[in-house]
């Protein structure tokens, strides 16, 4: 053999080596974040007073709901983890005892949203008065118990290895001009999952399922340089968590893809023009936060408009054929996963709002 060949196949070999321990590092992330997401959103959840069996129902579907997420995550991983692995030793069983539906359907049943965003309903509800700082701030504690492994362990992750992380939340309301009175505050998370195709498939996901319609248009046609026009007087915040430096959530205008999205929007603070996204079409914070909104606020979905070629037109259920090519998309992207999809999609823990 040449020394050159020999050169290139010690290279070639050092580079599997390389590949395979990026891929273990990987999988052990996976494996420690989604433990510390169970132990925390479990530590989060027993201190909201259970006070009626209605309560402690919609509590107990949240817990499934995260328990699922996660497993579903670790089931589609390029190194597929099973739920009994997320556990340390004992202790899937115990969990699997009071929960057992999440370890009987992660890889039949998809997730509506990610286990983050589930967290971010509770906080929300934790805070019941709504109060943007309060909210804030606890979220604020929360991550910090996200990224630290255990109380007595001082190492805080990094945080590109925490794996269920939503880096930016936000949150949106529309005001009565007549009455100059808000409407509640809508809130989003970004989306928190690691890799490229599980944030495509997320993304399908939301489109089919998640989102409201006219945002899952906006998100599917963003390419075609569709979007959609919201009525007046829908204002917008979104807050970057300050994590990295130990601090708490900071404003920080809209990247120039939301912008593009979502017109008419009155975002705070106005965004700027160098605020560049790397990331894909409906990775942000706003596609939840609108979703939530225009689910609830039927008065602002009625007056949303279809932006097409720059003519506006009424958004219409006609403008949702984009559904089935998501599907076919999701199908592809789950099956190369080895997700077992049924013909009629079935999905986990969709009515818990
Ligand atoms: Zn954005």
């Amino acid at each position: 053999m040449e020394p050159s060949m020999n050169n290139n196949t010690e290279n070639l070999h050092q580079r599997k080596v390389k590949l395979q321990r990026d891929k273990g590092i990987q999988k052990a992330n996976l494996i420690a974040s989604g433990f510390q997401f169970i132990k925390t959103f479990y530590t989060l959840l027993r201190k909201v007073p259970q006070t009626d069996e209605e309560a402690k129902k919609i509590m107990r579907a949240y817990m499934e709901e995260v328990l699922h997420g996660i497993f579903f995550f670790g089931s589609i991983h390029a190194i597929p983890v099973k739920p009994e692995e997320f556990f340390p030793d004992g202790h899937h069983e115990d969990f699997k005892n009071i929960f057992p539906e999440p370890f009987e359907k992660y890889n039949t049943h998809l997730p509506v949203r990610t286990p983050y965003s589930v967290l971010l309903v509770l906080v929300v509800k934790i805070k019941s008065t709504g109060n943007m700082n309060e909210i804030l701030q606890l979220l604020t504690e929360t991550n910090t118990f996200l990224q630290k492994p255990s109380p007595t362990d001082n190492t805080v992750w990094n945080s590109n290895d925490y794996c269920f992380d939503s880096t930016v939340v936000s949150q949106s309301y529309f005001k009565d001009p007549q009455t100059d009175k808000g409407s509640e505050m809508f809130w989003g998370a970004s989306l928190a999952c690691k890799g490229k195709v599980e944030r495509e498939i997320l993304i399908y996901i939301s489109c089919i399922k998640a989102w409201n319609k006219a945002v899952a248009y906006a998100v599917h046609y963003a390419q075609t340089g569709r979007a959609i026009k919201f009525p007046n007087y829908v204002y917008s915040e979104a807050f970057r968590s300050g994590r990295r430096n130990n601090s708490p959530y900071e404003s920080i205008p809209p990247c120039l893809k939301c912008v593009s999205l979502f017109h008419n929007i009155r975002f705070i603070p106005q965004s700027e023009e160098e605020h560049h996204a790397a990331w894909p079409y409906g990775n942000c914070a706003e596609a939840e936060s609108f979703s939530k909104l225009l689910n609830t606020l039927s008065n602002v979905l009625d007056d949303v408009k279809a932006v097409i070629n720059g003519a506006e037109e009424p958004f219409t259920q006609e403008m949702i054929d984009f559904v089935a090519n998501c599907q076919k998309s999701a199908a592809q992207k789950l099956k190369s996963r080895k997700f077992l999809l049924t013909e009629d999609w079935h999905f986990f823990g969709c009515c818990t709002g």
